[in-house]
């Protein structure tokens, strides 16, 4: 168990049920079990205050669907707070939000204490944006049912960046989007399978090449796959010299491996 305080994160949601079960394995779990990160997940349905325990209502003005209701979310919110004290953070889980990205889950991971709220149905009342959240997030530009796949991706995402989390040989240094790149291609045994084998570079045991391999693959992956990461990528003289003299990758050889799709087919 570590001394400090575990990164706390409170998930409010209407489904606490879909998330339990996940993060009780693996890293998460582990994570969990040393003390290093704690995750708790408070059902907003227990703070409504009507007999029939309503957590959403039709929306003013019309139109589709049901609104989940502000005064429940402001009360689970709120106990949560004065038992345990105030959030470092209220996210609010929502496609108009601002993109979630490596460098925020950076930023959470130095948090002490994060409320994640998930809305389900055309959404929440605008007051819990306005006067409880103070920052709005979405995963990416697609709509989901609800905001507990978000709230998944989020602890999973800052949980190994939690320092003590990841063992040394899980390293999220070199990990992609570390440094605005993408990281490189990964091999293990066998050497040769259905014909396909292994750069050369990664057998020959020497460590400086497999490095500057690795430097030189990353570089030319995010340049293949992320162009608009690679933009924003400073390319330092050895990087310059990476992709200009290192041989092009994909030049055809019976036993070099194939490369990856740029996409999954729909
Ligand atoms: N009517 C909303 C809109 O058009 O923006 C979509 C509501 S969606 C069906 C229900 C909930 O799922 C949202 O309130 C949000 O919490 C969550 N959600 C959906 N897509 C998301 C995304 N891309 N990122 C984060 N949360 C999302």
């Amino acid at each position: 168990m570590r001394e400090e305080a575990p990164v706390t994160i409170d998930v409010f949601t209407l489904f606490p049920e879909m998330l339990v079960p996940a993060v009780g394995q693996s890293i998460l779990g582990r994570a969990c079990r040393a003390g290093l990160l704690s995750v708790r997940f408070i059902d907003i349905r227990e703070y409504a205050t009507d007999r029939y325990r309503q957590v959403d209502d039709a929306p003013y003005g019309g139109g589709p669907g049901m609104v989940m209701k502000a005064e429940p979310i402001f009360r689970a919110v709120e106990a949560a707070q004065e038992a345990e004290g105030g959030y470092d953070a209220v996210v609010l889980f929502s496609p108009r939000g601002r993109r979630f990205e490596q460098a925020s889950a950076m930023r959470f991971s130095r948090l002490s204490r994060i409320a994640l709220i998930c809305g389900r149905y055309e959404g929440i009342d605008e007051r819990v944006y306005r006067h409880l959240a103070t920052e709005i997030v979405s995963i990416g530009d697609y709509v989901l049912t609800g905001g507990e796949p978000a709230a998944l991706i989020l602890v999973d995402a800052v949980a190994r960046l939690i320092p003590g989390v990841l063992g040394k040989d899980e390293s999220a240094e070199s990990e992609s989007f570390s440094e605005s790149l993408v990281e490189y291609p990964h091999y293990t045994r066998p050497a040769e399978f259905r014909g396909w084998g292994v750069p050369e570079v990664l057998l020959g045991g020497n460590h400086q090449e497999v490095e500057s391999w690795r430097r030189a693959e990353s570089l030319r992956e995010t340049l293949r796959l992320r162009p608009d990461l690679f933009r924003s990528h400073a390319l330092s003289p050895l990087d310059q010299k990476l992709l200009n003299l290192t041989p092009p990758r994909r030049r055809r050889r019976k036993s070099s491996p194939t490369p990856p799709p740029e996409s999954e087919p729909d």
